[in-house]
């Protein structure tokens, strides 16, 4: 697999960064996944503007190549021979050359840019999006910038292996008795016809397929209602799904063991993976 690392396009086994690096030391660094279907980059133009975000809240200087992203990524495709799967790219402050708390100065430091691509074939005919998937409620104890798409993925990993001891695929993060988020993923509900998400704030990642998602739900005469939900109100949903750059729209048939609705993938759920799959194809670049 052919990598890209500040302006290199190398054999993985070359690539290199610095021990000091920022982001292997503080978690401090941000990160971006864009999927790739029929060789093209989904969503890619809501991906930049994120990304362009996430380094302005951080203040995290852009790296040189910003402009070209766009090229990098099309390229890395390329060589890769990437027809469906992920673009993965990371941005770091970057290596000052030894450890401290306070950030480097960025007249001194350039940040760190990386991108590479994981194959993925079958990534939109998911048998997981046919039988649905099963989810556990755990605490969200993340810190409370989670709009920030920071690569401190501790407790989403710990989150993931929560539920597979539990014989789930997944965790839905509860606060205050309502659900912000999935691990890596936006959650949502149906009930009577509507679809609920919780609203946007500090408390959830921006999410890029939700966007998309509610957009067309909208242009569909589908009902959506932006606000916090309870677990209580996942386990007597109709429908439930949940929603992520690398698995689309994902339905939900389990919570803590409870089936939701017929246990099996709802309607509206499959019509939104459908709607969604058709729309952003036809507008990849
Ligand atoms: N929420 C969290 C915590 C995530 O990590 C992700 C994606 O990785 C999402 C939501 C979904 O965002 P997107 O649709 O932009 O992939």
């Amino acid at each position: 697999r052919t990598v890209y690392v500040n302006g290199d396009y190398l054999p993985e086994d070359e690539a290199k960064i610095s021990i000091f690096d920022r982001a292997f030391l503080m978690a401090d660094g941000v990160y971006e996944v864009t999927s790739v279907l029929g060789g093209k980059l989904i969503d890619f133009d809501g991906h930049l503007k994120r990304l362009e975000r996430s380094l302005n809240e951080l203040e995290i200087k852009k790296p040189a190549a910003f402009d070209d992203l766009i090229e990098i990524h099309r390229k890395l495709v390329e060589l890769n021979g990437i027809d469906e799967g992920l673009v993965y790219l990371q941005v770091t402050r970057g290596a000052p050359g030894d450890r401290d708390f306070a950030f480097p100065d960025p007249e001194t430091t350039e940040p760190t840019l990386v991108l590479f691509t994981q194959a993925k074939p079958g990534l939109a005919d998911s048998p997981a999006a046919k039988t649905g998937i099963k989810v556990i409620s755990i605490d969200d104890i993340r810190w409370g910038r989670r709009d920030i798409k920071t690569v401190q993925l501790l407790y989403p990993s710990m989150g993931k292996m929560m539920a597979k001891k539990a014989g789930a695929d997944d965790a839905w993060m509860v606060e205050d008795g309502f659900v912000t988020e999935g691990t890596s993923n936006n959650a949502y509900i149906v009930k009577d016809g509507v679809i609920i998400t919780r609203n946007l704030g500090t408390d959830i990642l921006h999410g890029i397929t939700r966007a998309a998602v509610l957009r067309f739900a909208r242009e569909a005469q589908m009902k959506v209602e932006e606000r916090p939900f309870t677990i209580d109100e996942v386990k007597a949903a109709d429908e439930a799904f949940f929603t992520s750059a690398s698995a689309f729209v994902m339905p939900v048939v389990a919570m803590d063991g409870e089936t939701i609705g017929d246990g099996v993938p709802g309607p509206v759920s499959l019509r939104l993976r459908e709607i969604y799959l058709e729309e952003s194809r036809a507008v990849a670049v």
